[in-house]
């Protein structure tokens, strides 16, 4: 069976480890004769994968005991109300660092809920740095700074976490969570959707300092209050079962990896090597500002844009999927998240040097 480099921004690949030993038990969860899709969510079984799950995440990111580790469904969108929803209850104001279009989704759901501001902004040149966050300029008085960690489309990525003082940090890491260590105690909440480094869409990851929770106004709904999902252990009603049991498997092939020590020099080392190219060619170019770029996200340029669907059709001939750049962007992006493997952009970055020989000889 043929597998493919898929460069996807999300969903995207998932180790193959982990495929296969979900196919194994696919049909027959531990001698259950049950597929984990079928099973109860309050058997045994299943409270040993979600267990399991957060005790692996937890040790991963070393998560201190003062956190909750929420699974939600409704993907990272959901937060950018759920946040405000439970959040942004005291002051009603909020300061945002606003870094690319998940940054402006994000704002315009807090609007709904309170005052944003915005303390710091790349919009001036298109979102191609990250700018820097003077702590004076954050408000004293704000129930928390937001900031996206990785962004996803533009190929930027937060290379320190700001100092926000005691103002609650919460951040979107739906494209990075995972992908190398980070002090989990210098954010209020971290959230993520699941289909990039975690496992399947439908699956959210909340990690929540005990201390912001339980101030959501009594007209919140309850399935829109992070204490529901706090106090009864992420089973206030059915979970996504299967999601969760594909993440376990992913964290428990990241710990075997060695965990994010090791995740982060690998993933450094696969951006690298494209970076390096991307320095070097003659036809692409990176259009991000170097210490702003993304380990995760990383779109690149041709000088004119008619060799891009060529390039993008002719790279997936190759077995390179999904290298089309967001539209908003354009030309292409590739997305190495944690389960490309290095082989991967090595060949990426072979086909594309190859590409340009062969497309510089025809004058371009
Ligand atoms: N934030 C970021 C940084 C993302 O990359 C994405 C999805 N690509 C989202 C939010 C939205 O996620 P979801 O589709 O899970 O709502």
């Amino acid at each position: 069976m043929k597998r493919v480099y898929n460069f996807s921004a999300g969903p995207s690949m998932l180790p193959l480890e982990v495929l296969e030993l979900a196919q194994e038990e696919f049909l027959s969860y531990q001698g259950s004769g049950m597929s984990v899709m079928e099973m109860s969510h309050r058997s045994s079984l299943f409270s040993g994968i979600i267990d399991e799950a957060e005790r692996l995440l937890r040790d991963l990111m070393d998560i201190p005991n003062t956190y909750k580790v929420l699974f939600i469904q409704g993907g990272a969108s959901q937060q950018f109300a759920m946040v405000p929803m439970n959040l942004l209850v005291k002051s009603r104001k909020a300061d945002f660092v606003h870094t690319g279009s998940w940054s402006k989704k994000a704002m315009s759901e807090a609007k709904k809920f309170g005052q944003v501001r915005v303390v710091a902004s790349s919009v001036d040149e298109h979102f191609t740095y990250i700018p820097h966050v003077n702590f004076s300029l954050i408000d004293p008085e704000a129930d928390y700074v937001h900031i996206t960690t990785n962004n996803t489309i533009e190929g930027t990525a937060f290379s320190e976490i700001p100092d926000t003082g005691g103002i609650p940090l919460v951040a979107d890491m739906s494209s990075n969570i995972l992908s190398e260590e980070v002090d989990v105690s210098k954010f209020g909440l971290i959230y993520a959707g699941a289909q990039k480094n975690i496992g399947p869409a439908g699956l959210t990851v909340v990690i929540v300092r005990e201390d912001l929770m339980g101030h959501a106004p009594e007209s919140c709904p309850t399935m829109l209050n992070y204490q529901t999902f706090s106090e009864s252990g992420s089973m206030y009603n059915t979970p996504p079962t299967f999601g969760i049991y594909i993440a376990k498997l992913v964290f428990e092939w990241l710990s075997n990896l060695g965990g994010l020590k090791e995740m982060g020099k690998l993933n450094r080392a696969k951006a690298q090597i494209l970076y390096d190219y991307l320095e070097t060619s003659d036809l692409f170019e990176s259009p991000v500002k170097k210490d702003s770029r993304s380990l995760m996200n990383i779109p690149f340029m041709m000088p004119g844009r008619e060799l891009d669907d060529v390039f993008v059709k002719e790279a997936k001939a190759c077995g390179f999927e999904t290298l089309k750049g967001h539209r908003s962007v354009g030309g292409m992006r590739a997305s190495l998240y944690n389960a490309m493997p290095i082989e991967g952009v090595k060949e990426l970055v072979a086909f594309m040097a190859d590409f340009e020989k062969r497309y510089k000889r025809l004058g371009f």
